[in-house]
């Protein structure tokens, strides 16, 4: 049988490497789109052949709508599909309100929400073609709870939820899925960046008492693709800790 295809967005580090090897590791062919960071795309294109996979770096900003089309025009020549579509990719800018300033808030928007929707359009007619399709989207709960300091973030991933919920509705009789994951605080080089004053105060708000790995949200969107999600979709899955319920 040949193998499915995952498409994962900003997969060069982080949560969207974690999905990358643990999509390889249960044997689907792997797209690794990166912005900038070539060399790390490679190592981990590097890491999901090691599972004896087959697996691409490929070069877009997801804010650009012409690099995503060519990144998934390329995507459906080398691998024939695209069976899951992971938009992973996202900024932070970071700033009290009054001194956000609109270009910090538009270029949040333009990654985190019109990238979302710039690689979903993409896939959309080859997925309903296929009939057959799933979409996975990267919210946070910052997105449903919100944050000081980060209105432009918070907005991008409130926005992606409503996306989530509107795509969803739009490709359900065409057996296209579409969901959304909220992580809360992963250890990631998002969240490294915190000072350790920050950190405590997020961990009292964590049942859980302790930051989330990237594999935690990796093996959620991996349920997620599988056919046990077969009837799931528009929905929003929080890997938190317990953080929001
Ligand atoms: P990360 O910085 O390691 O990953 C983000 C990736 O997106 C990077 O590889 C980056 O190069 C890529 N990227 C940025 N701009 C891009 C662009 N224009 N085009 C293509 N790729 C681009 O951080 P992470 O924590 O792994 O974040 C992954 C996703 O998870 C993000 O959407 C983030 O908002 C979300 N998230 C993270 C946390 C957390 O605590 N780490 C919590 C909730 C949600």
């Amino acid at each position: 049988m040949s193998r499915l295809t995952v498409l994962v967005t900003g997969a060069a580090s982080g949560i969207g490497k974690a999905c990358a090897l643990t999509f390889a590791q249960a044997g689907y062919n792997v797209v690794v789109n990166y912005g900038h960071s070539q060399q790390a795309a490679l190592e981990t294109v590097e890491l999901c052949k090691s599972y004896g996979v087959e697996s691409e770096a490929v070069q877009a900003d997801v804010s650009k709508k012409e690099e995503v089309d060519a990144m998934v025009d390329l995507t459906l020549k080398t691998f024939g599909s695209i069976d899951v579509l992971i938009n992973n990719s996202g900024i932070t800018k970071d700033n009290l309100l009054l001194r956000m300033s609109s270009e910090d808030f538009a270029d949040v928007l333009d990654v985190n929400l019109l990238g979302t929707f710039n690689c979903i359009k993409a896939v959309v007619k080859p997925m309903m073609k296929a009939r057959k399709g799933r979409i996975i989207n990267m919210s946070s709960v910052i997105g449903v709870i919100g944050n000081i300091g980060q209105a432009n973030y918070a907005a991008s991933k409130g926005g992606v939820i409503a996306l989530t919920k509107s795509v969803a509705r739009e490709l359900a009789s065409r057996n296209v899925t579409c969901n959304a994951i909220a992580p809360g605080f992963i250890q990631t080089k998002m969240t490294d960046v915190l000072s350790d004053e920050v950190k405590s105060g997020i961990l009292a708000q964590v049942p859980m008492a302790r930051l989330g790995q990237p594999e935690d949200v990796a093996k959620v969107a991996l349920f997620l693709a599988s056919e046990s999600a077969n009837y799931i979709t528009g929905q929003v899955i929080h890997v938190d800790g317990g953080m929001v319920m």
